[in-house]
C-alpha cells in the first residue's frame, strides 16, 4: 500500500454547505454500491478510492448491503480504508444506510430500531470505524412508525456511532414529518439522498428540495448518469462488462429501449456541442440547482471517474441549451 495522498488535494474540487449545516461537501460524491464486493477487482476498488480523495472528493457512500455479496463493499472499504485512509479519517465523511434487505427474518429489513441499531453495529465491524458521520434510513417504510424510526436515528447519534442523520428516497410529505420529529428531539438531519437525474424527474414533481430547503436539510442524489445510460457507452449496444451486460449489475438489458438510446444520441450531440461528455453534461445539469448539494456518482473505472470531476469545469447552462434537453427528454 504506502499511499499518501496528493498534497494538491484540494485545488480543484468545489465544495457545496449542506443545507443549513457545518458541513461542505464535495460537488461531486463517490458512491460504492457497485465495483467494491467481492465480486469485483480489489485493486481497481483501492485505485478508485485513491483517485477520489486524491481530487478532493472527501464523502464515501455506502450501505450495508452493498456488494455483493451484502456487506462486501462495506468489508473491502474497511480493508481498504485500514490500509490507505487511516491517517485521513478526519478529513472523510464516511457514510452508511439501513432500510433494505440484509439477513434473514423479520429484523433484517424495513424501519425498526431493532433493524437500524443492530445493522450500524455490523456496518461499523465490517468498515473498521468507531462511527460514521452520516447514518440514513434508506427508504421509506409504510408499517413502522416514523417516531420509531426517527427515534432509532436519534438515539444512534447519541451513542456517538453516527455525527448526524439522513433519510433516502423518502417523498417530500414523510420527508417533512421526518424533519418536524428529528428537530423536536435535537437530531442532526443533515441530508437526503434521492434518486434524480435528467431521465428521473420525481424530485421535481414531489417539490422535494423546496421541503428540502424549507426545513434546511441538504440533498445529494444519486444515479445521476441513471446508472450509465446517461453516457456515451450505450449508444450502439450494450459493450461487455458494462453494467447492463454484468450479472451482478442493476441496471437491466431491456431499460435500453431504442427510444431511449434514441434520446442519448440527442442529448451527446448537445454535450458535443458544449465541449463534454454526455456524462460531464448529466452531472453538470444537476448541479444547476444550488440545493443539489452533491451529485453521487458510481465508477468502474478510474478514466470514469476523472471525466466525471471533469464536469465542473463547464456547469453553466444557456436557457437555449436547457430548453432543447427538455424538449428531447419530453418526446
Ligand atoms: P451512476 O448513475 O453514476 O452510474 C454509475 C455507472 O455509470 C458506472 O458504474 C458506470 O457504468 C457508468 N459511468 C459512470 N461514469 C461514467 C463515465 N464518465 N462514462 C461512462 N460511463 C460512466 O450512479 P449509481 O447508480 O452507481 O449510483 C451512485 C451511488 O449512489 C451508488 O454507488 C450509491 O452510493 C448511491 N445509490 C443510492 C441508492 C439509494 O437508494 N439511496 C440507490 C442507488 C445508488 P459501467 O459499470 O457500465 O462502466
Amino acid at each position: 500500500a504506502n499511499y499518501n495522498a496528493k498534497e494538491n488535494r484540494y485545488e480543484k474540487m468545489k465544495y457545496r454547505r449542506c443545507g443549513k449545516s457545518g458541513i461542505n461537501l464535495p460537488m461531486i460524491s463517490l458512491g460504492l454500491w457497485h465495483n467494491f464486493g467481492d465480486v469485483d477487482d480489489f485493486e481497481k476498488s483501492r485505485a478508485i478510492l485513491r483517485t477520489a480523495f486524491d481530487s478532493g472528493i472527501t464523502h464515501f457512500d455506502l450501505a450495508n448491503n452493498y456488494g455483493p455479496p451484502y456487506g462486501t463493499a462495506e468489508k473491502n472499504f474497511g480493508k481498504i480504508f485500514a490500509e490507505d485512509f487511516k491517517q485521513y479519517r478526519d478529513e472523510l465523511i464516511i457514510s452508511s444506510k439501513a432500510g433494505y434487505d440484509m439477513w434473514p427474518g423479520p429484523y433484517g429489513n424495513f424501519g425498526s430500531r431493532k433493524y437500524l441499531i443492530a445493522s450500524l453495529d455490523q456496518s461499523l465491524q465490517r468498515m473498521g470505524l468507531d462511527y460514521v458521520d452520516v447514518f440514513y434510513h434508506h427508504r421509506p417504510d409504510p408499517d413502522t412508525p416514523l417516531e420509531e424510526t426517527m427515534g432509532a436515528l436519534d438515539q444512534i447519534v447519541r451513542s456517538g456511532k453516527a455525527l448526524y442523520v439522513g433519510v433516502s428516497n423518502y417523498p417530500s410529505d414523510r420527508t417533512a414529518k421526518a424533519a418536524a420529529i428529528l428537530k423536536e428531539m435535537g437530531t442532526p438531519f443533515l441530508i437526503h439522498q434521492p434518486r434524480y437525474n435528467m431521465i428521473d424527474r420525481w424530485v421535481e414533481k414531489d417539490r422535494l428540495l423546496d421541503t428540502l430547503e424549507k426545513v434546511g436539510v441538504g440533498s445529494i442524489v444519486f444515479s445521476p448518469l441513471q446508472q450509465g445510460i446517461l453516457t456515451d457507452k450505450y449508444l450502439n449496444g450494450i459493450p461487455e462488462n458494462s453494467r447492463a451486460a454484468l450479472e451482478s449489475g442493476h441496471l437491466q438489458k431491456n431499460q435500453i429501449t431504442p427510444e431511449i438510446v434514441e434520446q442519448v444520441q440527442q442529448l451527446n450531440e448537445i454535450a458535443k456541442n458544449r465541449n463534454q461528455t454526455l456524462a460531464q453534461m448529466a452531472v453538470a445539469w444537476l448541479l444547476k440547482d444550488e440545493r443539489v448539494t452533491s451529485v453521487l456518482v458510481g465508477v468502474s473505472k478510474v478514466k470514469q471517474l476523472e471525466d466525471n470531476i471533469a464536469a465542473l469545469d463547464h456547469l453553466e447552462f444557456s436557457s437555449v441549451e436547457l430548453e432543447k434537453i427538455e424538449s428531447i427528454l419530453k418526446k
